[in-house]
C-alpha cells in the first residue's frame, strides 16, 4: 500500500489476526495522505514508522490447531511492505512457525535466556534462537512480570542481550489497574523505561520495538480508547526525547496492546503514536468480519 492508497483495503480475505492489519492501514494511511503544512514532518516521521503488528499465541495451540492457524495465516493477503507481521508460537511449535509461515512473516519467541548456551536445564538462550533463524523475542510481557517474577531490571537486561545477540524484541510495559486508576500511570511507564534507557545505546533502540500494554486491558475485552492510548504512547514518546535522545524518540515504534481485534484496530491504528498493534486473542483466530469463523485455538489466560 503506498501512502494515501486504500484501493487494496477493499480485498477483506484472510484471517481476523490479519484484517486487523489491513483494515489499519487503510484509515492510517488515508489520515497520512491527506495532511499538510505544519504537520507535516510528523506525518513523515510516522510514515517513516514501518506499522508492525504481532500475533502472542502465548501458551496455546496443538499441533492440529497450529497448523490451520498457519494455513490460514498464509493465506492472508497482507501484500503490502508496508505492514511487518511477527507471529509468536510457543516455543514448541518455533521451528515449525519458522518452516511452513510465509517467508515475509517474522517468527518471534516469547522469551528467552540472557546467558550463553551451557548448563542452563529448561531454559533457550538467545544464540539458539538466533542460530535457528529467529529474528525477533518478546520480552516482560507482563504475564511473566507478573508470573515468573520479572522485574523491570530483568527485561532491559534481556532485551540488551537480545540485541547484542542480533535478534529484534518487542519489548513490553503498561500499568495495571490500580495505577490507572490512581493517576500512576506515567510513574510506572518511567520505572519500566528507566533500565532500559540505562543498557541500551542509541543504536541498540534501532532493534526494539516498545509494546505499550496496560493490564487491565490485556485478555479482558477491556480496550482502552484510542485517546487513553494516544496519550500515553505521546508520553512515551516524549519521555524518550528527554531521556534518551530526539532520534530515538521519532524512530522508535510502539505498539498497543490490549483487546485489540478487527473492529477496534482501525480507530486505535489512527492515532498518530501508534505504530502496530500486539495481538494476544485476536491472532487465535480465524474469520473475522469474512464470516469463516474459525476458532483456532482456546485461549488461556490467567486475565480471562
Ligand atoms: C497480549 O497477550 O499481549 C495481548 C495483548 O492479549 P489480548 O490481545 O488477548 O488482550
Amino acid at each position: 500500500f503506498c501512502t494515501g492508497s486504500i484501493g487494496t483495503m477493499t480485498r477483506r480475505t484472510g484471517s481476523g489476526f490479519l484484517l486487523l492489519a489491513l483494515g489499519v492501514l487503510g484509515l492510517r494511511y488515508t489520515f497520512v495522505g491527506s495532511s499538510s503544512g505544519a504537520r507535516s514532518s510528523r506525518v513523515a516521521m510516522e510514515a517513516e514508522r514501518k506499522f508492525i503488528v504481532g500475533g502472542n499465541w502465548k501458551a496455546n495451540g496443538s499441533p492440529e490447531s497450529v497448523k490451520k492457524l498457519v494455513e490460514e495465516l498464509n493465506e492472508g493477503e497482507v501484500t503490502s511492505k508496508d505492514v511487518e507481521v511477527v507471529c509468536a508460537p510457543p516455543f514448541v511449535f518455533l521451528s515449525e512457525g519458522q518452516g511452513t509461515l510465509r517467508k515475509d512473516y517474522a517468527v518471534a519467541a516469547q522469551n528467552l535466556w540472557d546467558k550463553d548456551p551451557g548448563a542452563w536445564t529448561g531454559e533457550t538462550p538467545a544464540q539458539m534462537l538466533a542460530d535457528m533463524g529467529i529474528k525477533w523475542v518478546v520480552l516482560g510481557h507482563s504475564e511473566r512480570r507478573e508470573n515468573c517474577g520479572e522485574t523491570s531490571q530483568i527485561v532491559a537486561e534481556k532485551t540488551k542481550f537480545a540485541v547484542d545477540k542480533g535478534l529484534s524484541t518487542l519489548t513490553c510495559i503498561g500499568e495495571k489497574l490500580d495505577a490507572r486508576e490512581s493517576g500512576k500511570t506515567f510513574d510506572v511507564l518511567d520505572e519500566q523505561l528507566k533500565p532500559l534507557a540505562d543498557v541500551l545505546s542509541e543504536e541498540d533502540w534501532e532493534k526494539v520495538v516498545l509494546a505499550y500494554e496496560p493490564v487491565w486491558a490485556i485478555g479482558t475485552g477491556k480496550v482502552a480508547t484510542p485517546e487513553q492510548a494516544e496519550e500515553t504512547h505521546a508520553y512515551i514518546r516524549k519521555w524518550l526525547k528527554e531521556n534518551v535522545s530526539e532520534k530515538v524518540s521519532d524512530s522508535v515504534r510502539i505498539q498497543y496492546g490490549g483487546s485489540v481485534n478487527d473492529k477496534n484496530a482501525a480507530e486505535l491504528g489512527k492515532q498518530p503514536n501508534i505504530d502496530g498493534f500486539l495481538v494476544g486473542g485476536a491472532s487465535l483466530k480465524g474469520g473475522g468480519d469474512t464470516g469463516r469463523s474459525r476458532e483456532l485455538g482456546t485461549l488461556r489466560s490467567p486475565h480471562d
